[in-house]
This record gives structure tokens, C-alpha cells and sequence, in this order.
């Protein structure tokens, strides 16, 4: 018989006709590779076979034989068929409804396997649509423990597990993705048993062994890729940035404050980094107001006092402006040359800009990504920062290459998102992280309160008085349009609010939807005063900073999650004046333990690691800022998941694999590559 492998397409199975190809492309399957992968959701354990005078009631198996000829009629719409069933201690009636064909399928005196809901229904105990097979066959859904799937029309995991079946009997046992020495050597449960266990397992026990070895494979190719990326940066050069003591010592010396611990300690690292010949890349986190900019302009201080240019790239053209300010502020004391380049810069400015800089004489500019895109001729880039931007490539790195030298810039990455640790290992493993935990003295920590929709008026009172003593406000929803669930909406709480705690207050309404131009507007207003209120979705996590905005009201709360509204309430706060947070559920919700966790801590690490736990890597990272992420079986923020993996991937280099031998190892490295930073 001729061997299946993982790369053959789905239509080498026989069971599997045109129609239902279709609906598996559906659910992306496309391979004997997507299908075997593809994990169920849970298990129904029914391996167990009960007797029937000991049936309670629940998810239960026996094995019977059929003593009466299944009877048959018509119950309104439903056709209905119940059968009788015995064995040794006694006999029991099973019901199906519009399941005709059950008339037919059973034999009278035939020994099967019974597996269903044993309850009591319409005055009697018995089993409700069960599944029924013979004895003597392959059983897929009696008598042992069931996968089953996340449900698609067309497709029933009877349908699944049986082209699984298929492919698998069909699979050469020794089929794998890494080379036979690693996998011994990491002490791998094979893979054909593994995608066999994952689907059809005896017990418990054998789908999760199953699972940790798929979950191996799915963190493994993105720690790999990582690597690879990191090693590939490494045998690069890029410019040294001597450090520069007297002038380092003498900018911190002028600040009207003094840096944090967390702060010197960020600055150092970067310093560390860039006087190095090989690129920086490196991350630095840290809430909005955390004092990132303060150390992304010493490093452009160093790096200009070295001869070379800084680039600092912003998400928005108002935050490339504030950026210009503050690093003007910041450093133009040292006779550095800081120019701004955005959309608004007048022609002739721009062109003036473009010269200066194609002869070199910019220290440091500032500007949107579109810097990136223009036509814009450099010369000698050290550095580049980018504030709140996930994604930073080779090939926006090599377009900064500097033609004469083959130097490639260091890359400093701000980002105000709190990543996990465990998640930052897996997905950006090939970054090194600097953390500012600390936020400078003398902020207020905010007041976070949680309220039932019936308790929403507290909130609204809070901020009507908020505004009357001179504050700002923002008003959150999940969506911008009414929808008929009671998820609240921007615009039915315009409609609401401006007829009661809004009358004759000035408020705008921001969504996506909105030019970018007016969105930059309403926000430059709303940072002047001239605008009191923000109704928005939440579009506003990353924006300017308002330090008057004293109230974040969030409705519809559990539809986001704690990362994300710890983000949103990062935007309050921002002055030195008392705020407030209100995180109120949808009308009929009971505020959540996970919603309460807000209100529990200000740790923005430890609110997106509880919320990866809660909603797993896949659905929290799976599209917004990193494309697919192949992660659905496995737990990262287990922590000894990713220290084997850890050592497998210095294994594997060591060895000095060549991963392209192994081509469902290479194209995950390639997609894997694609979510990481560096392509
Ligand atoms: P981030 O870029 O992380 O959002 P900024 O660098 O813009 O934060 O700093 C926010 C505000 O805090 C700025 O007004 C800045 O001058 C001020 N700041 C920064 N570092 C300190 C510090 N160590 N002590 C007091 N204020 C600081
Ligand atoms: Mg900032």
C-alpha cells in the first residue's frame, strides 16, 4: 500500500468526497497535515462500560443487545424512534428523534456498543440519542473516549474523527518533522502516536501526552525561528556608538528630575547595546508616562555625539510632533540638529529637510513610518526608535542600511504594552527586553471601580462632577454601532448621554472609522480643552497624553480584555490629579472574577498574563498586530513547556540541524518567522 504523508492533500483519502472538501477548506484544512493537527476541543470520556442496572444518570456506555424491534411514529414535527436494549442485569429504552434510519440500522438480538446521556425524559429513565455501534467494529464514538471538535456546518466530528482515522491508518508510523537523533535525544513521544492519541486515546492520560508533544512542535518553531533571526542579526554590523561620559553625565544632570532606577537601568542596557558592532535589538517597555522617551533621547544624544543619525518614528503625526517637542526640549541644549517630517511639513521645509538630511547634517529626525516608505536618501543611520509599532522588519532594517559601510542601525522598539514574559520568550525571543516598572513619583494611583449595569449611574455622576471642577473624560464602548444584544454601543450612549449627563457639554464621538485626519483632530482638541468628553471605541488605547483626563468609563467591559483595559486606563491618570476608572459590565452580566482582577491590581504583567491564560496565546496574539500564530494546543505560560523547548532549540543548533530537510518543520520556521520581528 502506497504511504500517506503530512504534505499530500486531503483528497488522497477515499472517505472524503467533493462536498465535504469543501467544508473541510473551510475550517483551513487543506492537507493530511492540517487534518491530523487539527486538536479538538474536548474529550467525552466513554470508555468505561457500566452495567445496566447500575446506570446513574450522566454520560454513559453500555454493552447490549437489542430485545425488541425498534418502534417508530411521528411527534409533531419530530420523527421519533425508541428501541429496548438488555444485558445480563437488565434493559433499558434509548429515544432518538429525527434519526429515522435507526430502524434500519439495528438488529433484533445483535450485541452493540451504547454511548449517550443517560436521564430521565418524558416519565422514565433512559438514553437519549445515543450513539450506537457495533461491537465488533471500529468503534469511533462507543465505548471509548470521544474527541470532539469545534462544530462547523457540514462537518460532525463523527465526520472528522473518521477521515482522521483513515489518514492515519494510511500514515507511516515513523513519519516526523525533526531529524530521528533529536527526537531521541529530547525524549519525544513519536509522532505518529501522538497525532493518533490526540484523536482516538484510550484515556485521559494518553491525549495529554499527546498534547505536550504537539505542544512542543508549536512553541518549538517559533523559538527556532527566533534564533535564527537572532544569530542572522548577530553576524551583521552595525555602527559603534562610543559612550559618551561627560556629556551622558551632564544631560542627566539638567533634567528637572531624577531618572528612576528603572530608568538607568534601561539606559544602560541600550547604552551597553549600541556601543557594540553588532545591531541592537532591543525593547523597551513601560506604561505611558513611565519616562521611555527620556531614555530614547539620551541614546540619540550619544548617538549624535558619535557622528551619527537618529531616527525616532511615531504611530501618528500628533505624536511625532509631541515627540519633536519633548526631544527638542530634551536635547537641543547640546546643539543637536532635530528636524520634524510629516504630512503637515510644508513643501518647501520638506525639501529643505530632505537635503539636510542627504548630506547628513540631521541629528535626529522625527516622523511618522511613512519616513520609511518616502524617498527620502540617508546617510549614516546609528539608530533607529520606534515607538508603538509591533512590527519592524529586515526589510525596512536593510532599507536603512548604510551603503558605503554595509552597517545596519540599531533598533530600539517603546512599547506601553504590558507583554508577558512567557509570551515575550516565545514570540520575541530573538528581542532583548528592558522593563521600566516604575512609574516617576507623584502620580496618584487611579481609583478602579467595577459596577453592575444597574449601578452605572455612580460612574456618570463621577464624571459630571469631574467636569465640573475642570476635568476630562473618556467614554469607552466595545462597538460603534447598535446592535439588539446588550452590548453597549457609541452610539446608542451618544444618543443616551447627550440628552442627560452630557446636556451641553462638549464631547466628540472617535472611532475607527473616522479619516485619520479627523481622528488627529478631535484629539488635538481634546488635548486643548476645547473638547471635555471622548465617546469612543477603543481606539484610544495609544494616543496622546492628556494629563487633565481624570475619568475612563468603560461599558460593555468584559467584551475587552484586562491587557487592553489596563491600557485603557493607563490613559487617566496621566497629571497629578486624582482619576478614576468605572468598568461596567453589560446590562443582565454579572461583573466577572475576571473583571474584578482590575480593580485587584494595577501589575499590567500580571493582568496580560492571567488573561493569556484565560484566553490562551492563539485568541489573544493570534491576528491583531502579529498575523496567524500557529498556537492552539499549546500553554505558554508554562514554564517548563518553554525551558525544554529552550534546550531542544540549543540542541538543535548545535547539532547543526539543517531544518530545510525537513519540510513541515521549514514552512512552520517560515511562518513562524513571519509573526516574530525580523521579517
Ligand atoms: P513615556 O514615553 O514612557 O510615555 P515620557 O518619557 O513621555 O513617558 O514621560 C512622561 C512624563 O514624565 C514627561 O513629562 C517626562 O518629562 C516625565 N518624566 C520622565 N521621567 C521622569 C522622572 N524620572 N521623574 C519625574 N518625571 C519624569
Ligand atoms: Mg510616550
Amino acid at each position: 500500500m502506497e504511504m500517506l504523508r503530512l504534505e499530500d492533500s486531503l483528497d488522497a483519502l477515499k472517505g472524503i468526497g467533493q462536498k465535504r472538501l469543501a467544508y473541510f477548506e473551510k475550517l483551513k484544512i487543506f492537507t493530511i497535515e492540517d487534518l491530523l493537527f487539527y486538536a479538538p476541543r474536548d474529550y467525552l470520556d466513554y470508555s468505561q462500560i457500566t452495567s445496566i442496572d447500575n446506570l446513574k444518570p450522566g454520560k454513559v456506555t453500555i454493552k447490549a443487545s437489542l430485545s425488541q424491534t425498534p418502534k417508530s411514529w411521528r411527534k409533531g414535527r419530530r420523527q421519533m424512534v425508541s428501541a429496548i436494549f438488555e444485558d445480563d442485569s437488565g434493559s433499558v429504552k434509548a429515544i432518538w428523534f429525527n434519526q429515522p434510519y435507526r430502524t434500519k440500522q439495528l438488529e433484533l438480538g445483535r450485541v452493540y456498543m451504547i454511548s449517550g446521556e443517560y436521564d430521565f425524559k418524558a416519565g422514565s429513565y433512559g438514553l437519549t440519542q445515543p450513539s450506537v455501534e457495533r461491537v465488533e467494529s471500529e468503534r469511533l464514538s462507543t465505548g471509548v473516549v470521544v474527541a470532539r471538535y469545534p462544530q462547523t456546518k457540514g462537518l460532525t466530528s463523527r465526520m472528522i474523527l473518521s477521515a482522521q482515522k483513515e489518514a492515519l491508518e494510511k500514515l507511516s508510523p515513523n513519519i516526523d518533522i525533526y531529524p530521528p537523533q533529536f527526537i531521541k535525544d529530547n525524549h519525544l513521544q513519536k509522532l505518529a502516536k501522538s497525532l493518533h492519541d490526540l484523536h482516538f486515546p484510550k484515556s485521559e492520560k494518553e491525549a495529554t501526552s499527546a498534547r505536550c508533544r504537539l505542544s512542543f512542535d508549536e512553541v518549538f518553531s517559533l523559538q527556532l525561528a527566533a534564533a535564527n533571526s537572532r544569530q542572522k542579526l548577530a553576524d551583521e554590523v552595525a555602527p559603534t556608538i562610543s559612550f559618551n561620559e561627560p556629556l551622558a553625565k551632564k544631560f542627566v544632570s539638567d533634567l528637572p528630575f531624577r531618572l528612576t532606577d528603572a530608568q538607568r537601568l534601561a539606559a544602560w542596557e541600550i547604552l551597553k547595546d549600541i556601543s557594540r558592532a553588532q545591531p541592537m535589538n532591543r525593547m523597551l517597555e513601560g506604561k505611558v508616562g513611565s519616562g521611555k522617551t527620556v531614555v530614547a533621547a539620551l541614546a540619540t544624544l550619544m548617538t549624535a555625539s558619535s557622528g551619527h543619525m537618529g531616527i525616532m518614528l511615531a504611530p501618528t503625526t500628533i505624536l511625532a510632533e509631541q515627540h519633536f517637542k519633548t526631544l527638542k526640549k530634551l536635547v537641543s541644549g547640546y546643539g543637536l540638529k532635530i528636524a520634524l517630517l510629516t504630512r503637515h511639513t510644508p513643501q518647501k521645509e520638506q525639501t529643505k529637510v530632505a537635503d539636510a538630511i542627504k548630506k547628513g547634517k540631521v541629528d535626529c529626525l522625527v516622523g511618522t513610518h511613512s519616513l520609511l516608505s518616502e524617498q527620502l536618501e540617508y546617510k549614516n543611520i546609528g539608530l533607529v526608535i520606534i515607538d508603538e509599532q509591533h512590527r519592524f522588519g529586515v526589510k525596512q532594517r536593510t532599507r536603512l542600511r548604510d551603503k558605503s559601510s554595509k552597517e545596519l542601525p540599531h533598533v530600539l522598539t517603546m512599547t506601553a504594552t504590558p507583554i508577558p514574559r512567557s509570551l515575550a520568550l516565545t514570540l520575541y525571543g530573538e528581542l532583548d527586553i528592558s522593563i521600566i516598572k516604575q512609574l516617576p513619583g507623584g502620580r496618584q494611583p487611579i481609583n478602579t471601580e467595577i459596577l453592575a449595569w444597574t449601578a452605572r449611574s455612580h460612574a456618570y455622576t463621577s464624571l459630571v462632577n469631574s467636569l465640573r471642577t475642570g476635568g476630562q473624560a473618556y467614554i469607552i464602548a466595545p462597538r460603534i454601532e447598535d446592535t439588539d444584544s446588550d452590548m453597549a454601543s457609541v452610539r446608542a450612549l451618544e444618543k443616551e448621554l447627550t440628552r442627560s449627563y452630557l446636556k451641553d457639554v462638549n464631547y466628540a464621538v472617535l472611532h475607527g472609522r473616522l479619516k485619520p485626519e479627523l481622528k488627529e483632530k478631535i484629539m488635538q482638541d481634546f488635548f486643548i480643552g476645547k473638547i471635555k468628553v471622548v465617546i469612543s471605541t477603543s481606539v484610544i488605547e495609544v494616543g496622546v497624553d492628556n494629563p487633565n483626563a481624570v475619568v475612563m468609563i468603560v461599558e460593555s467591559a468584559e467584551r475587552f480584555g484586562l491587557a487592553q483595559l489596563h491600557q485603557l486606563r493607563g490613559r487617566v491618570g496621566r497629571g497629578n490629579k486624582a482619576a478614576s476608572c468605572f468598568l461596567i459590565a453589560s446590562k443582565d452580566n454579572e461583573p466577572s472574577r475576571r473583571l474584578h482582577a482590575m480593580a485587584q491590581t494595577n501589575d499590567g504583567f500580571k493582568l496580560s498574563e492571567l488573561d493569556l491564560k484565560i484566553r490562551g496565546a492563539g485568541a489573544l496574539y493570534g491576528t491583531r498586530q502579529h498575523g496567524p500564530l500557529d498556537i492552539n494546543i499549546a500553554d505558554i505560560t508554562d514554564k517548563q513547556l518553554l525551558a525544554q523547548v529552550a534546550s531542544a532549540v540549543d540542541n538543535f543548533i548545535e547539532k547543526g540541524y539543517d531544518a530545510s530537510n525537513y519540510p513541515i518543520l521549514y514552512k512552520r520556521l517560515l511562518r513562524a518567522s513571519k509573526v516574530t520581528f525580523l521579517n
